[in-house]
């Protein structure tokens, strides 16, 4: 199926954001994308199927097991540095269809006290997927507790874990014109039938620190556009301050640039193809590329620690992919052999997912530093 093939239809939610639009005038992205993806009743995440072959992306440990398992192994040697501690939080943010958490609980199980110490805690917003998760772990003796928001989770000692989850998080775009930044709102097409896009009449307060009052940023010029997530650093600030006073790591995985910010990266995914991301809202996959650099100086204005970003592929090479992948050849015939070794090429091979996905790790300051981020 590709966009030609399926028409934009009308959504529920489109019309209601249509009406709210002209009476309330236009939103910003940030509210369009928290509204298309989490809506209760209408959001992406709530309604549909969205991970794997049958939905709409598909994400590494879907891919691969070995990616769950050489988190496993990460997290039981991030807690040894922490002391091992009797009691602490695993926490997956958007655990999805919880194959990321039963390839680290299957690689986790090797170290029993790690397991009787884990109080395991997912932030999940979509009710669907909560009940996938739930089926899954129910062969592990985990009792998982389920949170909406993150200040749910009562404060301990953490260690947690974001595959593909920042880059929900809404952002807000700005584009530049001439005499500064617009915001890029979420407004209605010249017969009012359709959401387009249109920039804001008055610019956008000083304290979002846009490039260009400070030599050292990024230049711009006329009709770029710059992102910025606030739900992203409030994330982030919750995080760090749990790290700082209790101590752990945090794990975040995702697809993004190194450039703090530029470029519009605004987009979404349906059936495995680009799909333009205001049709259909609540139909598609919503995403932003993850700003790491935004990430880490905020958890480092906190107090943490911050490691990387590294590659994927590299990080995952350093925690001994090629050793496990052989490990689990060993005794199987050469089709699912060459399934395993297919799988792991996909995650980490430069060209497929290695290089645009990135790690990086928030840290307690006092803690050594994590495996997987030192040069080889
Ligand atoms: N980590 C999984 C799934 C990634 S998809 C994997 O690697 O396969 C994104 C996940 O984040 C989904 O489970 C989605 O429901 C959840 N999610 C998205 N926005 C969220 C939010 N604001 N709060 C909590 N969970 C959210």
């Amino acid at each position: 199926m590709t966009t030609d093939a399926v028409e934009a239809e009308t959504t529920p939610l489109e019309e209601r954001l249509i009406s709210l639009i002209k009476l309330q005038g236009p939103i910003t992205i940030a509210d369009y994308m928290a509204d298309a993806l989490t809506h209760p009743h209408d959001g992406y995440y709530n309604t549909q199927q969205p991970i794997g072959v049958k939905g709409d992306f598909t994400t590494a440990p879907e891919i691969s097991q070995v990616f769950g398992e050489l988190i496993g192994l990460w997290l039981v040697e991030a807690w040894r540095g922490m002391g091992s501690p009797t009691e602490f939080n695993l926490i997956e943010l958007g655990p999805g269809r919880g194959v990321l958490m039963e390839d680290i609980l299957r690689a986790a199980r090797l170290r029993p006290k790690f397991m009787e110490a884990a109080h395991l805690c997912f932030l999940e917003t979509s009710g669907r997927l909560r009940v996938e998760q739930q089926k899954r772990l129910r062969a592990s003796d985990m009792k998982p507790m389920w949170a909406d928001e993150f200040a749910d989770i009562p404060p301990a000692p953490s260690l947690i874990v974001a595959n593909e989850f920042f880059d929900c998080l809404p952002i807000h775009q700005f584009q530049r014109v001439k005499d500064g930044w617009r915001e890029r709102l979420v407004g209605l097409n010249a017969n009012q039938t359709k959401l387009d896009f249109v920039l804001d009449e008055t610019p956008p307060p000083e304290t979002y620190g846009l490039p260009g009052a400070d030599p050292s940023d990024p230049q711009s010029k006329e009709g770029d556009i710059f992102e910025l997530s606030f739900a992203a650093r409030d994330m982030t600030n919750e995080i760090g301050a749990i790290l700082n006073e209790h101590g752990g790591h945090a794990l975040i995985i995702d697809y993004g640039h190194r450039q703090s910010g530029m470029g519009d990266t605004f987009q979404a995914l349906r059936n495995h193809q680009y799909w333009p991301p205001l049709a259909s809202p609540g139909r598609a996959d919503i995403t932003a590329h993850v700003d790491f650099d935004a990430i880490a100086r905020t958890a480092i204005d906190l107090g943490a620690a911050a490691h990387g970003p590294t590659t994927q592929g590299q990080f995952l090479e350093r925690l001994g992919l090629n050793l496990r992948v052989e490990m689990l050849c060993k005794g199987k015939g050469a089709v699912q052999a060459d399934e395993i070794r297919a799988g792991a090429y996909r995650i980490a091979a430069p060209d497929k997912m290695g290089e645009i996905f990135k790690v990086l790790c928030l840290s307690a300051p006092s803690l050594p530093a994590p495996a997987g981020f030192e040069d080889i």
